[in-house]
């Protein structure tokens, strides 16, 4: 390296250090001293590197909550300041150090502190990423998350646990995740000194594991040790692991022994999670259980209103209700369908309307109609045409029964999500091209038969209730 170089490096680096501070300046007045303190003062300019700023920061908690609200600002004012300036990426201290270290070494402050001095960064680490998206503020409130959600609250509200644990409980898609990660978004942001650490039961277990086969489980206990609040999603994946139980029990104990908050997550409440211990269970029924329940009609409406407007376009009011009506099964569904219409719309450059969204979501729709069964549609054609049911089973050939059998094949495949061997197998054990053919006879009628075509839109419709 010249001479030359050594005096630009240093030149472009205190270059670097006065925009920084310029537009660190200008970040403070926009979001007041208190945000600056906890998350701008903390990071570190390293270089610029092809038009991408490089900084640290201490923990990975922080780097994400930074990620999140403020790299896009910090961005948009740097580039302001240099016009070179394109992004900026943001890394965590302790990893940088260990891959810039040369001999491979562990680097200082990633040692995880001894006798009581406080440990946040080693144990920030473990915590998985939290989704910038579930915040409080997205989380639509009914009535049958209102209880979860007023106990998520109190949560991340309180200093000490006003009860512990708190488990939350309910089906897929119902919005347990996302309140464990409003939680913890809101307790670092009011109290980032608090260590919250979220993780999977997955990945807990999966830790625990290569700690055993490391044999480390003092480092691994020791991570634990120091959190202010430990959660811990879908527990249900270790029922019927039991060293993994054990462990998990020992955490949980000592972790409420010293008044640290704990909020778990199951798809089931905790005395019907199965091979679960006795002695668990009774632990996790101790704080509150709160159950999220399936969503109404209402829920489903101010759930796609919110998301609508945070996508920021335009859904036609009759478009959010036929999706709220139609889509029913959890709100994970629902929100993958309301994008897909967006999406739709976006590229094909068209308005969303209602047609578009029958048309875009039709095999979603027709899962979510799953509740006819191939039983009631035999009936309702054999009623329809003056049939006897078992003739839907039968083997005669007349036409007079075999074309409104040849109609309930056909529905049963519009309607329900069965497997044409399915259908077959319900029809008095045909075969599954025998099925196949019943849906192309049928369609062809349709088109040339204008009165055939409404009487099976009649009996679909009657079908669909
Ligand atoms: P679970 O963990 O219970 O399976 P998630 O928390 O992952 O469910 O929720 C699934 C999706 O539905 C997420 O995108 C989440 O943001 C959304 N969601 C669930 N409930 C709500 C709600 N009440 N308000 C807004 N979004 C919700
Ligand atoms: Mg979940």
């Amino acid at each position: 390296m010249t001479t030359d170089d050594t005096a630009q490096g240093s030149q472009s680096k205190k270059n670097l250090s006065a925009q920084w501070s310029a537009v660190c300046g200008l970040l403070r007045a926009e979001i007041g001293e208190a945000a600056y303190q906890s998350w701008l003062k903390p990071m570190t300019v390293r270089e610029i590197q092809a038009g991408e700023i490089k900084m640290t920061v201490p923990t990975r908690f922080m780097r994400d909550w930074i990620v999140a609200h403020y790299v896009d600002r910090l961005t948009e004012l740097w580039a302001v300041e240099n016009p070179d300036v394109k992004s900026i990426d943001i890394a965590i201290q302790s990893e940088r150090d260990a891959a810039v270290a040369q001999p491979k070494k562990k680097p200082a402050g990633v040692e995880p502190a001894v006798d009581g001095a406080p440990s946040g960064k080693y144990s920030a680490d473990i915590s998985a990423p939290l989704d910038r998206r579930y915040t409080f503020e997205h989380f639509v409130v009914g009535k049958p998350n209102e209880f979860a959600y007023a106990a998520a609250r109190r949560v991340a509200d309180a200093a000490r646990p006003p009860f512990n644990p708190l488990f939350l409980y309910g089906g897929v898609g119902l919005g347990k995740t996302h309140l464990m990660h409003a939680i913890a978004w809101h307790i670092r942001e009011r109290t980032p000194k608090r260590t919250v650490i979220y993780l999977s039961a997955e990945k807990f277990m999966y830790r625990f594991i290569r700690a055993l086969r490391e044999q480390n489980t003092v480092d691994f206990k020791d991570q634990f040790r120091s959190v202010d609040v430990l959660m811990i999603d879908d527990v249900q994946f270790i029922s019927g692991k039991d060293s993994t139980q054990e462990e998990f029990f020992h955490t949980f104990n000592s972790l409420v022994d010293q008044g640290r908050q704990i909020v778990i997550s199951a798809d089931k409440s905790p005395s019907d999670l199965e091979g679960m211990e006795e002695r668990l269970i009774s632990r996790l029924n101790c704080g509150l259980v709160a159950d999220i329940h399936a969503t109404t009609y209402e829920l489903r409406l101010g759930i796609l209103q919110s998301k609508a407007e945070q996508l920021a376009v335009k859904v036609p009011q009759k478009v959010l209700e036929f999706l709220a009506h139609k889509i029913t099964a959890n709100v994970r569904e629902l929100e993958g369908g309301l994008n897909r219409v967006v999406a739709h719309a976006q590229l094909v450059g068209r308005e969303i309307s209602l047609e578009a969204t029958q048309d875009v979501l039709h095999d979603l729709l027709r899962a979510n109609d799953r509740r006819v069964t191939i039983e009631e549609i035999q009936k309702r054609v054999a009623a329809h045409f003056n049939i006897r049911v078992s003739d839907m089973h039968s083997a005669r050939r007349a036409r007079s029964v075999a074309r409104p059998r040849q109609v309930a094949m056909y529905l049963a495949k519009q309607l329900t999500a069965r497997s044409l061997p399915e259908i077959g197998r319900k029809f008095g054990g045909r075969d599954h091209t025998t099925v196949m053919h019943a849906v192309k006879k049928v369609d062809e009628l349709r088109e040339h038969d204008s009165s055939f075509a409404e009487d099976v839109e009649l009996l679909r419709r009657m079908l669909e209730g």
